[in-house]
């Protein structure tokens, strides 16, 4: 029988209930068990992918083609495996499904309403990730009190008395604040929001309490008491110096006791030896490398969480700390080159991102120019590919007006284009235009990029095979492969069609440009390869 171990929120959100759920899981998995993950959204939105940036961080990509909640990213890279479409949904993927059905006509005769209908639609999938594995953890977005959470609970709430006692489990996740005029760590507000969560018929097994200061024995009791939850129930997370610090401080307060006993799980003794040993190095290293980061969501670092965490994997590999110079694209367009030597010149690395839109572009231009001439290693991903390829076709093979058909449609030098025809993910034809609406319309998720032997991409794969994530709309255009490698850009990764995938340059010390996210299927125990050797080159060229 599959166990379920329900996370909610209290008080407010950002608490950091996806890495508290992820460090559950981990330690769960470490403990031999089979674990998946659930994040449930609460908006209307069918998933991220539509959102700004600046209102939702990263949208993350699966390897079977979903945009999802960035969270689920954080459950990849703690689980150190591939989660799916089915492990994310939000409440407008459970009213789009429902209301498909209801003109189906499967519910004819029937009044549709949120109880049972929505309810049974959000078990359905919740059950569904269960299927094959020993336990699941769901994470349900949102704070308790929120109407638009309600239809979830009142869901999971089923399913506790589904499936019985002792294969259920919530718990409740919380802020202690601290009144710095009295002095004092207030536990009101946690109070109240157990008290919310009764009166909708759950009751939490377990206070996972967010604190800036460690929480004294005495309040730890107050809080179990007027809870409700055992005394060794209430675990304290305190702000730790890395987010996978987190699961070692659960279980140097024996978390999994309290778990293992609610759900009958026997004696838990996990092994987090090398887990240990990466903590260790992503807190102390011994070695530093400064790269720049050229984006344009600089206010919103969490719109390039994963590939910020894929920096901090690779330094834990390499016993490196990586730190970033944040570069803000917009600000170096109009530098003359004095000025951009003063931003560059303490830098090893220099990064292009991904990207929509042309604002920012000519910034990034500079930079990749700046990398091409002054022998800098780079890494340009996504739009940072495409921009490098544009940047050689302007700046090596002269063609004064060479841009991508996304920042000027009507381009004559269409180095970057849109094709209007591809093979997905699913292996279905896929057709696009300028007029195709933009949601769920991007080349996305795993695509086999082929490697030619003797590139720099393929010393870091060190295999003539990647399955790697996408998320574009525009391609390199083959027309002009056969001038930018005979000016000395090579074509070093193409799809089984033949698209682009990767380029570098013959005469640079580590030049590469992916057009694919190699930050999607990158894991803290096993980083992502190019992104490795990037950070790695840098070092060397320091
Ligand atoms: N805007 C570009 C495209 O749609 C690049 C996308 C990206 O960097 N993810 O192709």
């Amino acid at each position: 029988m599959t166990k379920y171990i329900f996370v909610t929120g209290g008080v407010l959100s950002s608490l950091g209930k996806g890495i508290t759920s992820a460090s559950i899981a981990t330690l769960l998995q470490h403990s031999g068990f089979k674990v998946s993950m659930v994040k449930i959204d609460p908006y209307i939105n069918v998933d991220p992918g539509t959102m700004s940036p600046f209102e939702h961080g990263e949208v993350f990509v699966t390897e079977d083609g979903a945009e999802t909640d960035l969270d689920i990213g954080n459950y990849e890279r703690f689980l150190n495996k591939n989660l799916g479409k089915k492990n994310n949904f939000t409440t407008g993927q459970i009213y789009l499904s429902v209301i498909e059905k209801e003109r189906r006509g499967d519910y004819l005769g029937k009044t549709v309403q949120i109880i049972p209908h929505i309810t049974d639609e959000i078990k359905k999938r919740i059950k569904d990730v269960a299927k094959d594995v020993d336990i699941v953890v769901v994470e349900l977005g949102g704070t308790v009190g929120d109407i638009e959470g309600l239809p979830f609970l009142e869901a999971v709430r089923q399913i506790k008395h589904e499936v019985g006692k002792n294969n259920a489990m919530f718990v409740h996740v919380t802020l202690i604040p601290y009144i710095k005029a009295a002095g004092e760590l207030k536990t009101k507000p946690t109070q109240h929001s157990v008290q919310e969560l009764r009166r909708i018929g759950i009751t939490p097994h377990m206070i996972v309490a967010r604190t800036e200061k460690p929480l004294p024995k005495s309040l730890k009791e107050k809080l179990a008491d007027s809870c409700d939850v055992e005394r060794d129930a209430v675990i304290e997370a305190v702000d730790a110096p890395t987010v996978y610090q987190v699961p070692l401080n659960f279980l140097n307060q024996d978390i999994l006791k309290p778990i293992a006993r609610q759900l009958d799980l026997g004696e838990l003794h996990p092994d987090m030896s090398e887990w240990n040993y990466l903590v260790k190095k992503i807190i102390s290293p011994q070695k530093e490398v400064k790269i720049a980061f050229v984006g344009k969501y600089l206010q919103l670092k969490e719109s390039y969480k994963s590939l910020i965490e894929a920096l901090i994997h690779s330094g834990a590999h390499l016993d490196m700390k990586v730190n970033i110079e944040w570069v803000d694209s917009e600000k170096i367009e109009k530098m003359n080159d004095e000025e951009l030597k003063e931003v560059f010149s303490e830098v090893s690395g220099i990064l292009v991102p991904g990207g929509f839109g042309e604002r920012g572009v000519e910034g990034k231009l500079k930079a990749i120019r700046y990398a091409r001439e002054n022998r800098v290693p780079y890494l340009g991903i996504c739009l940072g590919m495409q921009l490098a390829v544009i940047e050689f076709a302007r700046n090596v093979l002269g063609l004064k007006y060479a841009n991508s058909q996304e920042f000027d449609p009507d381009t004559s030098e269409p180095v970057v284009y849109l094709i209007d025809e591809f093979i997905d993910a699913s292996g279905q034809k896929q057709i696009r235009t300028h007029k195709s609406p933009l949601g769920g319309t991007m080349r996305l998720g795993g695509y086999e990029c082929l490697i030619k032997p003797d590139t720099k991409l393929y010393e870091a794969y060190k295999t003539d095979k990647v399955i790697e994530r996408h998320r574009h709309r525009y391609e390199v255009n083959s027309a002009y492969e056969k001038a930018l490698e005979e000016n000395g850009m090579i074509i070093s990764g193409k799809s089984k069609e033949g698209l682009i995938e990767a380029v570098e340059l013959k005469d640079h010390p580590w030049f590469v440009g992916v057009q694919f996210h190699p930050e999607f299927t990158n894991k803290l125990k096993t980083p992502n390869r190019v992104i490795m050797s990037f950070v790695e080159n840098a070092y060397k060229n320091k």
